[in-house]
């Protein structure tokens, strides 16, 4: 298969003093060319940590104490991400992976033109461009994302919401990156637009053929616009799964209950009425499954033993990984699904 982002036993630490606390806690996970990973969890489950060390943004006292990200070119070659210095860094940010966020007002520079920001990221990075070639790159990136051509000279702030979007969107497309990592919004009214960026980007993914690494608390959205996902607890990858599986047949408890969250598609979130309790506090993690304390099918092993990513069949004949005692050795869990279908 045609990996373009391999990511292997990361961990990610928030170092403080002599206490390290693990947000990322050994997760693998591997992107296709053209693939659309969506990363569930709820808040403080590690997915944020792990967008921002994926693409190396995570600042102290966030640290990566182990792991592996490995990039393939379009070539073949391989580069490990997490070995590059700062100038190749910042090339490989622009030019192979790009990152959206979702509140415009964050990403743009509110003093410059939108077509100036563009210009600049050309002029760093593609320094064989001629004046005339960046115009015509700029008009085309307008183009590409649905801005009026002339709205060139703007500032950020005379912007409507949608095109100061579409601007945020076209400066990271810029330099053709292979890597769209869209992260979650922060508040309630990034919300409400989020859907218009998550859509134009998925438009473009099909024109253009980037991969997306998508990071939300939405599961609708996740669910409708992801082809894999998986599922983030306490750090930890619970569940992997294709979507439309996830959505027919989800194998983690932790999952079952997110669901359960999400009564419809498209329709209104609820609160995670699916799962009585809280996330778990990462100073201090429960032992055994880190699940346990809210799990509804826990039983005594679970206290006391990790479970690993098990491969799981599908009745449907498609596979899953999932973290849970329930699948150990095999087992396909059925029963003790069947029981907790709601
Ligand atoms: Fe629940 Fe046990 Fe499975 Fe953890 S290992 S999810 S506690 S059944
Ligand atoms: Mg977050």
């Amino acid at each position: 298969t045609d990996v373009v982002l391999d990511v292997r036993d990361l961990r990610v630490e928030y170092v403080n003093g002599t206490s390290r606390v693990p947000a990322v806690n050994g997760v693998s996970l591997r992107l296709r060319r053209g693939e659309v990973l969506g990363i569930a969890g709820e808040s403080g489950s590690g997915k944020s940590t792990l967008a921002y060390a994926i693409t190396r943004l995570h600042k102290p006292p966030a640290e990566i104490s182990q792991g592996e990200i490995v990039y393939t070119n379009a070539d073949g070659s391989t580069v490990d991400v997490l070995a590059m210095r700062d100038d190749e860094l910042r090339g490989f940010r622009w030019e192979e992976l790009s990152i959206v966020f979702q509140s415009a007002m964050h990403a743009l520079n509110p003093i410059m033109r939108i077509g100036e920001q563009i210009e600049d990221v050309l002029k760093a990075h593609r320094p064989g461009m001629s004046t005339q070639e960046r115009a015509a790159r700029i008009v085309e990136l307008f183009g590409i994302v649905g801005i009026p051509a002339d709205r060139s000279g703007s500032y950020p702030h005379e912007l409507s919401g949608g095109m100061r979007q579409r601007a945020m969107i076209a400066v990271g497309l810029a330099l053709d990156p292979e890597i769209i990592v869209m992260d979650e919004p922060t508040t309630a009214l990034d919300v409400v637009i989020q859907r218009q960026i998550v859509e134009k980007i998925m438009e473009l993914k099909d024109k253009l053929g980037f991969s997306v690494i998508f990071i939300t608390h939405d599961l609708s959205l996740l669910i409708e616009l992801s082809d894999t996902i998986a599922v983030m607890y306490g750090g930890k990858i619970v569940e992997m799964t294709a979507a439309d599986d996830f959505y027919r047949q989800p194998r983690h408890p932790y999952s079952r209950g997110l669901l359960a969250s999400f009564p419809t598609l498209g329709g209104a979130k609820r609160e995670l009425t699916g799962i009585v309790g809280s996330p778990p506090d990462l100073r201090h993690m429960p032992g055994g499954c880190a699940f346990h304390p809210r799990c509804p099918l826990a039983f005594d092993a679970c206290s006391s033993t990790q479970p690993p990513l098990y491969q799981v069949t599908r009745t449907s004949g498609g596979t899953a990984e999932a973290a849970c005692l329930l699948f150990a050795d095999g087992a396909d869990g059925t029963t003790t699904q069947n029981e907790l279908a709601m």
